[in-house]
């Protein structure tokens, strides 16, 4: 089992599969995905040692994740090979949902059974401003066909002051008959986004103040299920969740480790640099990789610093998956 000096456990693994991106979040790429040169992403053949070598100190989640996971045309592939690795006992995928409508039933069939979906808004004209994509509906109608296939669906909203911050009565109406999970996300600073965070950020505190006071509860956390809190409602379908990276003990209960899209360990999500164990994948040394991920695994902080501001070498989310 990966552990590290701090007693926590690392049974989940956030895959980034491309930093490409075709939305435009304004709090992500608020210019679209700047190409520098050519990027040489993870093949199917390297992703299959990576999650074997993972699996076998004891990872058993997977997380595909981008850039826009969709945008891989083979991420069919991708994920049998995820499910086919044994010891892996979920597939999930982070998406911005533009290829849900068209492509959930080939996900499912290759495995997949878990899908986060990013929707900052119900409104068509708010959800278009913030990602420069008229999508919502094609989303929304993707999402009930995801449920009707039984994958679990939880929808990430990212909180902003000037955009959603009052959309919270619409996002429960919806939840009072959808059964999925809405996380609302503080907005986090990036190397990129310093501008829009001071103008943006809101805690998610005084929602959780409100949640309790309307009669939702929170449910009970064991040790593995990571840092979002969750709450439920007797009249509501779905559940609500929070994820609040700048409130105390946060990375107490951080489960997981990140490679990027090109084959970087990212021990934090605001590390400073990626460490490279691409050699290990290319030449599918599978024991290599395994030592190597015991060693790196030493360095894990105890917490980031994104209180006192500090970023790390992560510009925007999309580099490395969120
Ligand atoms: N493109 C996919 C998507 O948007 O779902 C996957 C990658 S995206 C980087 C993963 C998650 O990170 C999304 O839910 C997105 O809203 C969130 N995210 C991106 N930048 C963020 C920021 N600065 N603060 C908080 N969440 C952010
Ligand atoms: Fe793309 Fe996701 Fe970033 Fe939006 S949050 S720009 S969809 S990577």
């Amino acid at each position: 089992m990966l552990e590290d000096k701090f007693g926590r456990r690392f049974h989940y693994l956030r895959l980034s599969i491309t930093d490409v991106c075709n939305f435009r979040c304004n709090y992500c790429l608020p210019d679209g995905y700047q190409c520098e040169n050519d990027r040489d992403f993870l093949k199917v053949s390297e992703i299959k040692t990576l999650v074997s070598g993972f699996a076998k100190l004891g990872t058993s989640k997977v997380r595909i994740t981008g850039g826009e996971p969709a945008l891989r045309k083979d991420l069919c592939d991708i994920i049998k090979v995820c499910a086919s690795t044994a010891g892996i006992e979920h597939i999930a995928m982070t998406t911005n949902g533009f290829k849900l409508e068209s492509d959930i039933q080939a996900w499912v069939d290759a495995g997949l059974d878990a899908l986060n979906i990013s929707i900052d808004s119900l409104d068509p004209r708010m959800f278009a401003s913030i990602t420069g994509h008229n999508k919502l509906e094609s989303i929304l109608r993707g999402i009930d066909k995801a449920l009707a296939l039984g994958v679990r669906v939880k929808v990430n909203a990212v909180l902003m002051k000037q955009y959603n911050e009052k959309e919270l009565e619409p996002f429960l109406a919806w939840l009072k008959t959808t059964p999925v999970t809405l996380r609302l996300i503080e907005l986090m600073q990036t190397g990129d986004n310093n501008e829009f965070f001071q103008q943006n950020h809101v805690s998610g505190m005084p929602i959780k103040d409100k949640l309790l006071a309307g009669g939702w509860s929170q449910l009970i956390r064991d040790k593995s299920s990571g840092p979002a809190q969750e709450f439920y409602h007797p009249d509501f379908e779905g559940r609500m969740g929070l994820i609040m990276p700048y409130s105390k003990d946060f990375c107490a209960s951080c489960n997981r480790l990140r490679i990027s899209s090109l084959g970087k360990l990212h021990l934090c999500l605001f590390s400073e640099q990626g460490l490279d164990i691409r050699p290990a994948l290319q030449s599918a040394n599978d024991e290599m990789l395994q030592h190597q991920l015991t060693a790196l695994l030493g360095d894990k902080k105890a917490t980031h610093w994104l209180q006192e501001g500090y970023t790390g070498a992560t510009k925007h989310l999309a580099m490395i998956g969120g």
